[in-house]
């Protein structure tokens, strides 16, 4: 259930969404033939991006999971990237294909690209969702991007807003104020 106090507003519809994940998977498919393909979804976000571009993709390749969580420690402002691969398999020698839902500062991917690589992948390439415009601060080019987005905080297709929202067809943004979003409306004076 949606939430009335939290309403929100459609920003990629679900099949522009299927459309776009339907050409990637595309693109992967004529990119990685021939090569020993692993998928590496980012928790949790990327799961239903993931269901979608893997039955787009008709090449035999692996399916993995990675979690990246970020905490900011108690006495100091900087974010510790903790990384747990318990559902990851080997990766050495793969061709990795790192899957996120959005890249905003780009700290998460840059971090997951270094621990593959140490893991002895063969390669590393990263796809994403969405690319939030504006936000970036680690330089990064995803490999696959879905859709580039304002900075607006956005749920649905995967992306939560405290756990919910995520099983939406669509991506939308959340809490807007009325009108936020519409035409600029001029102030009386
Ligand atoms: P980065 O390391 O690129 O700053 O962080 C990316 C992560 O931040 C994403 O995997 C996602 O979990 C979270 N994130 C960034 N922007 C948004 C947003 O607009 N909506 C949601 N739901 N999560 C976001
Ligand atoms: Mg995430």
């Amino acid at each position: 259930m949606v939430n009335p106090d939290h309403p929100i507003r459609t920003l990629i519809s679900e099949a522009a969404i299927q459309e776009r994940v339907h050409l990637l998977g595309q693109q992967i498919e004529s990119d990685y033939r021939g090569r020993p393909l692993t998928i590496l979804a980012v928790l949790t976000g990327s799961l239903i991006m993931l269901a979608d571009l893997v039955r787009r993709i008709r090449i035999s390749h692996r399916i993995a999971l990675i979690q990246a969580s970020s905490y900011r420690g108690a006495t100091t402002t900087a974010t510790t990237l903790v990384i747990n691969e318990a559902f990851a398999p080997d990766v050495a020698d793969r061709d990795v294909l790192l899957l996120d839902d959005i890249l905003d500062t780009g700290r998460t991917l840059a971090a997951l690209i270094r621990h593959v690589r140490d893991r002895g992948a063969r390669s590393v390439r990263t796809a994403v969702l969405l690319r939030k415009l504006g936000r970036q601060e680690v330089p990064l080019e995803p490999d696959y991007c879905g859709f580039t987005i304002p900075d607006v905080f956005v749920v649905g297709y995967g992306l939560d807003y405290n756990d919910d929202y995520r099983h939406l067809p669509y991506v939308g943004v959340l809490g807007e104020h009325q009108g936020a979003s519409g035409p600029v409306s001029h102030p009386r004076s």
